[in-house]
Parts: C-alpha cells; sequence; structure tokens
C-alpha cells in the first residue's frame, strides 16, 4: 500500500506507474553505469540577448544503455535520487564537465561557463564541499568556469547550514542559479537571504507568454524584481523568435531554448559554437 511504501522507492515509483521488473533492470544497469562512467553530456548554449553572444552552456546528462535504450534524465535522475546513487552520478558528471572544459580549451573556447545540475539530494550531504572540491582539483579546473544551479527545493528551508554552503560555494568561485524559478515555493525569503547571481524562469511560464497576458504579467515581474535584487534573467525553454522578442522587450538577460539549439553532443556543440561570434 501507499503508507507502507512511503520510505522505500516503491512509493516513488507506484506514483510513477513504472513496474518492478524495470525498477530493477534500472538499479542494475545504474549501477554498472556508474562503474563504468557511462554516462555523457549535452550541452545547450546560454545566449546574451543584448549582445547576441553565446556566454555559457548547461550540461544536461544522457545515459544509453544496452538494455534499455535511451532512458531519459527526467525517469532516471529521480530514481537516483531515491537510491542515493545521484551522488556517485553527479561526481562523474562534474569530472566530465571538467575533461569537456579542456576540450573547448583546446578548440579556442575558454572563457565558456558551464553550468551544472546539482540534485538537491547531493546539496544536502554533509560532505558536499569536499566532494566538489576535491573533483576540481584533482581535474585541475577552477570553480570560476562553472554555475551551480540548484532548484527552490534544494534552498527553500533556508536554514543556517544551506547558507553556508551558498556563500562557500561564492567564495570558491562558483556563480549560483536558482533553476525552475515559480514552479516550486512561495517564500521568496531567499531571495534575498542568498548570494544568488541568476534566476531562471522556467518554461512554463515561457511556453505561453506570447498568447497569456497573465504569464506575460509574471515573467515582466520576475524579471523586474530579479534586477532590483542584482540577479540575472535566464529564460528556459525558448522555442519561437516571438517569445525571444518578447523577453528582450522585458529585459530579460539570457535565452536557452530550441529557438538557439537543443541539447548537443560536444562535437555537434564545437561545430555549432564556430557559427557563432566568439569574445
Ligand atoms: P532542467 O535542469 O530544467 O533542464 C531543462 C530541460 O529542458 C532539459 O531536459 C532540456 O533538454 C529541456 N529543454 C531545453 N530547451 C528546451 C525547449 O526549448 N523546449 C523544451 N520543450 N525543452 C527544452 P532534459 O535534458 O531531459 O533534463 C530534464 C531534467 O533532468 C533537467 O531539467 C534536470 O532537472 C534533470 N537533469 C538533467 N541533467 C542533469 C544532471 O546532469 N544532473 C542533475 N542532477 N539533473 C539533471
Ligand atoms: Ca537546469
Ligand atoms: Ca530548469
Ligand atoms: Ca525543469
Amino acid at each position: 500500500s501507499k503508507e507502507n511504501g512511503r520510505n522505500g522507492f516503491s512509493f516513488y515509483f507506484e506514483e510513477l506507474n513504472i513496474d518492478n521488473e524495470r525498477v530493477i533492470t534500472l538499479d542494475t544497469e545504474i549501477r554498472k553505469a556508474i562503474e563504468n562512467r557511462d554516462f555523457t553530456l549535452y550541452y545547450q548554449p546560454k545566449v546574451n540577448i543584448e549582445q547576441n553572444k553565446i556566454v555559457g552552456l548547461e550540461a544536461l546528462v544522457r545515459w544509453k544503455n544496452d538494455k534499455l535504450g535511451f532512458v531519459s534524465p527526467g525517469e532516471f535522475i529521480p530514481y537516483a535520487e531515491e537510491s542515493g546513487l545521484i551522488i556517485p552520478i553527479s561526481e562523474i558528471i562534474l569530472e566530465k564537465a571538467c575533461e569537456d572544459l579542456v576540450l573547448l580549451r583546446a578548440v579556442g573556447y575558454s572563457k565558456l561557463t558551464i553550468a551544472i545540475n546539482i540534485s538537491s539530494i547531493h546539496f544536502q550531504q554533509t560532505n558536499f564541499l569536499e566532494s566538489i572540491q576535491k573533483i576540481l582539483e584533482k581535474e585541475n579546473t577552477s570553480a570560476q568556469n562553472f554555475e551551480i544551479e540548484v532548484t527552490e527545493r534544494t534552498v527553500m528551508n533556508s536554514d543556517e547550514e544551506t547558507i553556508r554552503k551558498l556563500v562557500r560555494l561564492k567564495q570558491l568561485g562558483f556563480k549560483l542559479a536558482i533553476d525552475d524559478f515559480g514552479t516550486g515555493y512561495s517564500s521568496l525569503s531567499y531571495l534575498v537571504r542568498f548570494p544568488l547571481d541568476y534566476l531562471k524562469i522556467d518554461s512554463s511560464f515561457i511556453q505561453h507568454i506570447v498568447t497569456l497576458d497573465d504569464k506575460q504579467a509574471v515573467v515582466d515581474a520576475i524579471i523586474q524584481m530579479a534586477h532590483r535584487l542584482n540577479m540575472e534573467v535566464i529564460a528556459e525553454g525558448v522555442e519561437s523568435v516571438q517569445q525571444l522578442n518578447l523577453l528582450r522587450k522585458m529585459g530579460c538577460d539570457y535565452i536557452q531554448g530550441y529557438y538557439y539549439s537543443r541539447p548537443v553532443p560536444m562535437d555537434e556543440l564545437i561545430e555549432f559554437l564556430q557559427l557563432w561570434e566568439y569574445e
């Protein structure tokens, strides 16, 4: 029953209606994939609207498995969070991003920052900061190259420990972004308390921005509020030139979305970058 399943992953999978057999296969295959570092990163460019330049990339994990085929992060990340496997996966992702920075630098793109999604389960580990620092040291990479994206769920408690970690990340040189803004929790107090650089407006607001006046009003208000708090705004899920023009008019700083590019593997990314002005 639901009650019995509440503490295990069974609750989660009951909700998702994923059958038991798939869960067992998923568990076995994820563990193997961790062992073999079998994840790759795709990258989606982030464009500065005013300058029409690519200023950064968001790393999005991809996993193709022999038995299961392509498994979307929307499926395996929540499972990895439930089972704790997100921590080794997250470490592999950061290591791969460090390696990809070396590739980018080799072809002349040394100023692009990479945004990494950090799950709240990983963030809340007591040794989170140490684990990240250890990887950067091992890969000989500086935090200046990275942005960290956390969701509202990660910061909603506004407790001292969360503040301490965010401040420390800033001191190390990371830029900080709040992901999926507007989808989570009503309290905005954390925006004032935390040293955040970017606010990413969730694609659910952007989707109907051209046709629905109330969505437009909310996005406009979010942009103004963020600027008053000295944050820059990234709109995600931008698919049309109409959305782009509206966001530009509202003073939005950066755009991500299929309008410019889907997330692509490193070789395609490098080809894509060559079509753009750089520096
Ligand atoms: P997210 O961080 O909000 O990432 C944005 C998602 O929107 C990505 O889906 C991206 O491919 C998709 N997207 C980008 N532009 C557009 C657009 O114009 N239209 C539409 N319809 N979609 C767009 P993806 O890659 O499937 O990732 C889904 C979620 O899985 C992410 O949402 C994030 O929460 C999680 N995730 C992905 N990669 C990682 C990772 O490396 N680590 C962690 N912890 N979570 C990840
Ligand atoms: Ca994200
Ligand atoms: Ca997002
Ligand atoms: Ca999302």
